[in-house]
Parts: structure tokens; sequence; C-alpha cells
């Protein structure tokens, strides 16, 4: 492991378009469960698809209960050693675009700048009507739900939904279209804690390396792209990331 870690390190002193790219495996050392480990989100609810939530109110309840569930991790998470890993990189200079599946916001609370991460699947602190795309905050909403409304809605009758994207919801056409433009264009690209299951999301490692990237891949199980991938780290992200840093960090 110390091999590949000084051999990734140095890959990202000599690299001029560094991407990293996030999942939920970074979140999970903030208490934050992802979906598909054994004990994770799908072990204990199903997904409810965007059609279901725009058109059953059951599955409106559904789906912000399990909103709510989460709440209860993520009030109390803070970024971890990973996340503040990359943060350090980008304090360095060497990590400009970091891309992320997550929708916890813990990249930002780091002290990355916002213009410097891609949501892919959007912010779970905020929340949105669906009709007429007032935004609200996440406290808002939850005091709708304190006061009784088991699926908030806006002043226009519109249904309120958490600010992320549902299985079956159509990706934001900008975020998509900049994280692939600047992926195909990176010379290094490294995955923190993704299946690599999801699509389209999961394409950008391959725009990396269709385009001649040097691809990393630090995760806990196997992914699609591991046999494609030039160095491969099975290990927990905090851990690994802190000790890259410490190698890239100047002497
Ligand atoms: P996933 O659940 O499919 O995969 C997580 C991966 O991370 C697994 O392969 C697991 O082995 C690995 N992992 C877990 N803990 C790790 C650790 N400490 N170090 C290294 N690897 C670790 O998640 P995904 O690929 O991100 O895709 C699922 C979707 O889940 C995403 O679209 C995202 O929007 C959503 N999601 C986000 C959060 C969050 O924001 N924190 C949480 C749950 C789900």
């Amino acid at each position: 492991m110390d091999e590949k870690i000084t051999l990734v390190a140095k890959k990202i002193k000599a690299s001029k378009q560094l991407i990293v790219f996030t999942g939920a495996g970074i979140s999970t050392e903030s208490g934050i469960p992802d979906y598909r480990s054994q004990g994770g989100i799908w072990d204990k609810f199903s997904p409810v698809y965007f059609d279901e939530f725009m058109s059953s109110k059951e599955s409106r309840i559904k789906y912000w209960e399990q909103r709510l569930d989460m709440e209860k991790s993520l009030s109390v998470s803070k970024p971890n050693a990973g996340h503040k890993s990359l943060a350090k990189l980008h304090e360095l200079g060497f990590l400009k675009t970091l891309i992320t599946q997550n929708i916890d916001g813990l990249h930002e609370e780091s002290g990355i700048p916002k213009e410097n991460i891609i949501e892919l699947h959007g912010n779970t602190r905020r929340v949105r009507c669906m009709s007429c795309k007032k935004l609200i905050s996440w406290e808002e909403a939850q005091a709708m739900i304190d006061a009784g409304d088991r699926a908030p809605e806006c002043s226009c009758s519109g249904f309120f939904k958490p600010d992320t994207i549902s299985f079956g919801q159509a990706m934001p056409v900008e975020e998509t279209q900049r994280a692939a433009m600047l992926s195909s264009k990176s010379d290094v690209f490294i995955v923190v804690g993704s299946t690599l299951l999801v699509q389209p999301a999961a394409l950008m490692p391959e725009y990396a390396k269709n385009a001649g990237a040097f691809l990393v891949i630090i995760n806990l199980s196997d992914t699609p792209y591991d046999k494609v991938c030039d160095v491969l780290i099975r290990g927990k992200a905090g851990n690994v990331l802190k000790k890259i840093v410490e190698q890239v960090i100047p002497e």
C-alpha cells in the first residue's frame, strides 16, 4: 500500500488537471451510511422513484420519512479526515475540480469553495418546490413537518422535495456537461468511495481514462473499473487520503 500511496502523491504533484470524484463512501467515516454496503440505506429502505414521488402522496410521505431518518446522522456529521485531506489538496493548489455524487454538503463545509465543487446529484440541505422551483432551507421544511405536514407543499401547491436527484429524475444538465468536459481533460482522476454503479455519474472515470488520464480508485469494495485503473487501493478513504496528502505537502 505504501508504494501505491507514494506513486499517487507523485502523480498529484506532477498533475495539471487533477480531478477527484467522490461517492457516499467518503462520508461513512462521518457517520452517514452509504447506500449499497451492508447496513447501508438500501438495507433499511427501498428507493422512491421520481414518478412515484410526483404521483402519490403516500410515496411522498415515504420519501420524507427516509429523508428524516438520514437527518439523524446528517445533523451531527462533520467533515472527516478524507474531506479535510481533499480540502488541503485544494489549499495547496492541486485540486481545482471536485466532482461529487454526495448530497451531504460536507466538501463545502470542509473548506472547498462552492465554485470548485460539482454536485452531480444536488444537495439535501436545501429543498425545492417541484412546480415554481422556489428554494427553501432544510430547517424551513423541517418546521413544516414538525407542525404535522408529513409531505410539505409550497404556497403555489407544488410539492417540496429535497434538492437532490432521485432515481428516474433528470440529471442537472449544466453540472453533468461540465463534469464530463472536465473529466475528459483531466490527467489524473481519483475515485474515492463509490461503487461506480450509478449512471451517468459513473461515466466520468471512463471519460478520463479514454482521454489518457492516470486513474486511481480508493474504495473498500469492487467497482467495474478495478481492472482498468492504474492504481487500486482497498482502504478507508480517511486514512488513505491523509497519507497521500502527507506525501504531497512540500517539505
Ligand atoms: P454506494 O453506496 O453505491 O457505494 C459506496 C462505496 O463506498 C462502496 O463501494 C463502499 O465499499 C465504499 N466505502 C464505504 N465506506 C468507505 C470508506 N470509509 N472508505 C472507502 N470506501 C468506502 O455510493 P455511491 O457510489 O456514491 O452511489 C450511490 C448514491 O448514493 C450517490 O448517487 C449519492 O447521491 C447517494 N448517497 C449519498 C450519500 C451522501 O451524500 N453522504 C449517502 C448515501 C447515498
